[in-house]
């Protein structure tokens, strides 16, 4: 066949914000955001997004400024998402949880144009412009960003900070404004700094082509049907909601927005507005079941991702009524890069069989290229037999374009043009991945590897415990051994010696934990990770056993 021609006219670059346009056009009287009192139609949603694009070209805004935002779930972070790539700028959303030594830290290496301020974070706010403040030369303070407070929508505060007030950018604006096409998909739509468990945050930027990928893949993974009642549990701030701030409107869903998971707030939204879909951390798990465990009248789909789920812990949660998918990633990944995907054959098992098989990470989403479990000298993949294990390594167009203004740490990040995730893993006969710890985090003990994932699941069949985490201690004889950190249920009074025997029970002998410390709280990273290197440190004072 003679070679075809190509038609450049038909190029259209791939983008999310395509997801709002179709979503006024097709579901414009349905409730895109709904907020307390609050309720808007996606109609509604398109024109307040034009109107705050406007707004912000007005402000000197122009191509790949960064637009940086401190705000939990509300509805202004919702359209920012929308709103700020469609005036040609970049969304830099904040870990509300931050510092503000670390959110100075951020303007000044995004060089943020615009800070929009919720009005309940006007204090760490300020702290974080005045250290940014004291940080610039003389001849650099025109750069700093122009200050946006965002007042509650439902009951106004009156709170006022900086030179505008968002609302006001709104109304201001041009309904009637239309977006430039975006002209290039490789241009950047988003900049989200990694959480910094293991190393400082860095500032991830990501492009709209793997916006739009990811967010389709999503859908599809999860399983996603037209019109979903989504709550936002997880912070949008994470890899902006997982791309589900896109996914909504994809699906003509509606967004309940929540200001913060308490278990009143998040049982209340179900009950109040039918809420179909949530994603959250499996920390969240605790608050729901720990609160006042209620069977839900309809089932609610969870998406569960940004640490290991013990299988204990989903089993107790589906018990509620709650349907849990199970999914991997990583702010580099645009969010979840694998998901556990359900086969049918294995409806007949087993609670505690399907526990198992859903606490594996999984298999790429649709729109990854590639996913392998490599041994990172060798660079071969190692055998798929589910005990093999090596670190977990990704390719595909969901993958980061690389950390803003730093190569270095960009090209040690890639190798042969594969991301290296920093996770140890086995791949299952089946090809579904499993982590079994991050590799910092791999304890070795009488050369044996143990992974701290796999005690911890032990550690979670047991009743009394909520939380768990299990680092490295030295050992006089094996080098290192497990030390167990738990958090008990309050009126549990469980020692020691109980504990080590359940884990006895429930593992090998060279994985039993040799001491286990009981605390009120685990030290948690301001995205609810827990912290390790704490841990770690606690544990080298611990006499050995
Ligand atoms: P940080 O790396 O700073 O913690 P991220 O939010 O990007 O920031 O965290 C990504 C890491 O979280 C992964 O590399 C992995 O260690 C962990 N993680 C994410 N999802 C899962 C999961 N489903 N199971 C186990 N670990 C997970």
């Amino acid at each position: 066949m003679d070679k075809l021609p190509i038609c450049d006219a038909n190029y259209v670059a791939l983008t999310p914000l395509t997801f709002l346009k179709r979503a006024a056009a097709v579901y414009s009287d349905r409730a895109s955001v709904v907020y307390r009192n609050v309720r808007f139609t996606w109609g509604e949603t398109y024109e307040r997004c034009c109107r705050l694009a406007s707004s912000l070209i007005s402000l000197n805004i122009v191509n790949n400024d960064v637009v940086s935002v401190l705000a939990p779930n509300i509805p202004a972070l919702y359209e920012m998402h929308f709103s700020v790539p469609m005036a040609g700028a970049v969304l830099n959303a904040i870990n509300t949880r931050l510092d503000a030594k670390t959110i100075a830290t951020i303007l000044k290496h995004s060089e943020a144009k615009i800070f929009f301020i919720d009005y309940e974070f006007v204090q760490v706010g300020r702290d974080a412009l005045k250290l940014l403040m004291a940080s610039l030369q003389p001849a650099e303070v025109a750069s700093m960003p122009l200050v946006v407070v965002i007042d509650d929508i439902d009951s106004p505060t009156g709170i006022r900070f900086g030179e505008l007030e968002y609302e006001a950018l709104v109304s201001q604006g041009n309904p009637k404004f239309v977006p430039e096409e975006i002209a290039e998909e490789l241009s950047p739509i988003a900049l989200n700094y990694t959480s910094g468990t293991t190393s400082s945050p860095k500032g991830v930027v990501y492009s709209h082509r793997g916006a739009y990928l990811s967010t389709l893949s999503l859908i599809l993974g999860w399983g996603m049907q037209t019109e979903p009642v989504y709550m936002w549990s997880l912070p949008m701030f994470h890899c902006n909601g997982w791309t589900f701030t896109w996914g909504v409107a994809a699906r003509g869903g509606t967004n309940v927005c929540i200001r913060s998971t308490t278990a009143a707030e998040m049982y209340g939204a179900i009950s109040a507005h039918g809420v179909t879909h949530m994603c959250c951390a499996p920390i969240v798990f605790n608050i729901l079941l720990d609160a006042e465990p209620r069977r839900l009248s309809a089932p609610v789909e969870i998406l569960t991702g940004g640490a290991p789920p013990p299988p204990a812990l989903l089993e107790r949660i589906e018990s509620l009524g709650f349907h849990v998918v199970h999914a991997y990633g990583l702010t580099e990944a645009t969010g979840p890069a694998l998901v556990c995907e359900w086969q049918k054959k294995w409806d007949p098992l087993s609670g505690e069989e399907k526990a198992a098989l859903k606490a594996r990470q999984g298999v790429s989403i649709l729109t990854l290229a590639d996913v392998e479990v490599k041994d990172p000298t060798t660079m071969k993949s190692v055998a798929r037999d589910g005990k093999a294990m090596g670190e977990i390594v990704l390719r595909g167009s969901s993958i980061m374009k690389g950390y803003l203004k730093d190569e270095k740490a960009t090209s040690a990040a890639f190798r042969n043009g594969w991301f290296f995730t920093g996770d140890v893993g086995v791949i299952h006969t089946d090809g579904y991945v499993e982590i079994k710890d991050r590799s910092k985090d791999v304890i070795i003990s009488g050369g044996e590897n143990i992974s701290s994932v796999e005690v911890e699941g032990a550690l979670y069949k047991h009743n009394d415990v909520v939380e768990a985490a299990v680092v490295a201690m030295p050992h006089p004889k094996w080098g290192e051994s497990p030390c167990a950190f738990v958090k008990l249920r309050d009126s549990a009074a469980v020692k020691e010696a109980e504990i080590i025997q359940h884990c006895r029970n429930n593992l090998p002998h060279f994985m039993v934990p040799k001491a286990v410390q009981f605390m009120d709280e685990l030290p948690k990273t301001t995205t609810g990770k827990i912290q390790k290197f704490q841990l770690r440190a606690m544990a080298k004072t611990i006499p050995a056993q």
